[in-house]
């Protein structure tokens, strides 16, 4: 497995262009219900069995289930009246707060940029295979 990560951390071409957000998850490039559903049951049978602090699995869990207190969630509980994003003025929801909202897209980006900058850091780092 680590071989297969190191293949394709280093297959990563970084160039100028603008960083597009691929929602493709079968071979065919299209969503189905039932790749959605696998999905689901699978991150939540991998989120318990994660070695990560219980408070960040649970964190995962509200995720996975929409119980997190975004705002599209307090107007149905009846905690506030405006559902808008307050970075952007758009519907706030799990979806746009973790990965829509303009700010979170900065979030993503700089995250992305750190990390693939540790990992060419690690592999530079590690002694030829063979
Ligand atoms: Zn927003």
């Amino acid at each position: 497995m680590w071989e297969e990560l190191r293949a394709a951390v280093q297959s990563i071409m970084l160039n100028d262009e603008e960083d597009q957000i691929l929602r493709s998850y079968s071979s065919m490039g299209k969503y189905s219900v039932h790749l959605y559903v696998v999905m689901v049951l699978v991150f939540i049978l991998a989120v318990w069995k994660l070695n990560i602090p219980p408070r960040v699995q649970f964190f995962l869990w509200l995720i996975s289930n929409n119980r997190v207190l975004t705002r599209d969630n307090l107007v149905k509980r009846r905690e506030v009246t405006d559902a808008t994003c307050l970075f952007c003025s758009e519907k706030e929801s799990i979806s746009h707060l973790f990965f829509d909202c303009c700010v979170a897209m900065h979030v993503w980006k700089f995250i992305s940029l750190c990390w693939i900058e540790v990992l060419v850091l690690i592999l530079n780092r590690l002694p030829p295979c063979g």
